[in-house]
């Protein structure tokens, strides 16, 4: 089947029987087109792209018994009770079906009544699993979540690496990979590990127009978080806080302030739980203070604003939660507080928890360096959304995207930014290009400090030349020029500057560079952020 045929009528009948949809979005129907013609695939989509209908809907159509590996219980939880409730013959393999449960389950595929089963990897193919649904001759194996085969993702899971043996397993059926996770490693390591042969790989457009980005820096967390609540008056929204602490904080707060809020953490029992998803898609509570165990399974696509009070550990992280916002197509708005205090507690999280689970020394490097590319987010003076784009392995034309913070002019355009860009980078290199960013920046300040003593740098020409910046803003801006790329650090545990093509670009006229001053109170005035 080409590009080009259409979809069969029957199919499209059946989507709409089911599901109720009218249509297909343009890259659905080619990933179910691929899995119609059993090629392996890689559909790679937003969250909130319609994944599941592109495995779903095949399996109804073409008959047969399809297998769904998910990582999470809940997940496969809530898409059986989905299908189930359409009137699509689904189950689940997982840990918690009860032996009685599993007899009439493994008797249902044998007699080929069930079109999808949703396994776990380890059950997959650590138990005899795999057989039952071999021999019912299952044709599709779609790998749900499927970046978390990679290290290089934002959530590896261990047990996702067992999927190698897939291709063993089941020789002749048509593996399809599911991930909203598009960066080109995860991509390559998707399809390396799952052995995908010649596989369709479709990827959907990551940049979500409808969604208003800001960074600010965050000065009085409760301040800045009512701020916005006041510009969503009952409207529906998410706040992402750092720790199950903060999350309560904050919905004690906002509740005294009258506010409609209601909490979501890893920390509170599954019924606590549940009562806050259902007064949330209910309309009875408009916020939901979370951590990031919120996600998965929310079902309200009228969330007008997602808050985030800490930075997020990662770009990928970031986009699944502002994900949430904005489903129905409506502007709505993303406001990440962000302070340099969050790269070095999520840096400490990170440490933690990798000592405590052993983890592989390329996997703590790979975290830290997604928390640098988040960090790097927010320090940038490039548009968001196509930060955001880029990030993601594609292109972003427009010069103004016209919904961001530094599109929309909020932030304040610093008017000698070539002058002073010029400054720092040539300090970097009359610096040698041999030192980090705070040497850097007490040259720049004429700082008399033994080290400048020391190597005579108070004797080179770029000594003192921004005497009269603060501090602050003179980091904020080694960021900004890190940020564009004008500027690039090395990945040692103490970082140098060095110069690239593009610094000598900007030193020579030949390319523009942006910073932006950012507000700020007095100094340590981010101590009252509860982070
Ligand atoms: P993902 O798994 O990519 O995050 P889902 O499969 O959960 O996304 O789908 C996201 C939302 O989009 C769901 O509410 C779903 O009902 C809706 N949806 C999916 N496909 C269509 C379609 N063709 N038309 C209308 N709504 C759709
Ligand atoms: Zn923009």
């Amino acid at each position: 089947m080409s590009a080009a045929t259409p979809l069969p009528p029957a199919l499209i009948a059946a989507v709409k029987r089911h599901w109720g949809f009218t249509s297909l979005r343009p890259l659905q129907e080619q990933a179910i087109r691929a899995a119609l013609a059993g090629r392996d695939s890689l559909v790679v989509l937003p969250t909130g792209g319609g994944k599941s209908l592109c495995f779903q809907a095949p399996a109804v159509f073409r008959g047969g018994l399809t297998v769904v590996v998910s990582p999470l219980i809940a997940l496969m939880k809530d898409q059986v009770d989905g299908l189930t409730r359409i009137g699509v013959p689904a189950a689940r393999l997982d840990s918690t079906v009860s032996n009685d449960e599993w007899a009439v389950t493994a008797e249902a595929i044998r007699s080929g009544e069930l079109r999808l089963v949703f396994t776990s990897p380890e059950r997959l193919i650590n138990t005899g699993t795999y057989r039952l649904l071999r021999d019912a001759g299952a044709h599709t194996i779609a790998v749900d979540e499927a970046h978390c085969v990679s290290h290089w993702g934002h959530d590896f899971r261990p047990e996702y690496r067992q999927l190698a043996r897939l291709r063993e397993f089941f020789p002749k059926a048509a593996v399809h990979a599911y991930t909203a996770t598009a960066t080109d490693r995860v991509r390559q390591d998707i399809a390396e590990q799952l052995g995908l042969r010649e596989p369709t790989v479709l990827v959907g457009n990551f940049d979500r127009p409808n969604l208003t980005f800001r960074v600010l820096p965050r000065l009085d967390l409760r301040t800045q978080v009512r701020e916005i609540l006041d510009r969503h008056r009952g409207a529906a929204g998410i706040v992402y806080c750092l720790r199950r602490k903060d999350v309560d904080e904050m919905t004690t707060y906002l509740r005294a302030a009258k506010y409609r809020a209601v909490p979501y953490h890893a920390g509170m029992s599954a019924d606590d739980r549940r009562r806050t998803q259902e007064a949330f898609a209910a309309e009875d509570a408009d916020i939901v203070v979370a951590t990031v165990a919120f996600g998965m399974g929310i079902d309200r696509s009228n969330v007008r604003f997602v808050i985030h009070a800490a930075m997020p550990k990662s770009i990928e992280h970031y986009q699944q939660e502002t994900g949430r916002a904005g489903r129905d197509g409506l502007p709505s708005e993303c406001v990440l507080l962000y302070s340099g205090a969050d790269f070095i507690s999520l840096k400490a999280i990170i440490e933690k928890s990798a000592e405590e689970n052993n983890a592989a020394p390329e996997y703590t490097a790979g975290s830290v360096k997604q928390l640098d590319e988040m960090a790097r987010y927010c320090r940038g003076a490039v548009c968001r959304h196509k930060q955001l784009v880029h990030y993601f392995g594609q292109q972003y034309e427009s010069p103004n995207c016209g919904a961001c913070d530094l599109c929309l002019g909020d932030t304040q355009e610093v008017p000698e930014a070539v002058t002073v860009a010029k400054k720092i980078l040539s300090c970097v290199a009359r610096v040698k290009e041999s030192f980090g960013i705070a040497h850097v920046i007490d040259v720049l300040r004429g700082a008399d400090t033994a080290s400048i003593r020391g190597r005579g740098h108070h004797e080179l020409s770029t000594y003192g030349l921004l005497k009269q910046v603060p501090k602050t803003d003179l980091r904020d801006w080694v960021y900004q020029l890190l940020g564009q790329n004008v500027l690039v650090q090395t990945e040692d545990e103490y970082p140098l500057l060095k110069l690239n093509k593009a610094s000598w670009a900007v030193m020579k006229d030949e390319l523009p560079v942006r910073l932006i001053r950012l507000a700020r109170r007095e100094k340590n005035s981010s101590a009252g952020a509860s982070a």
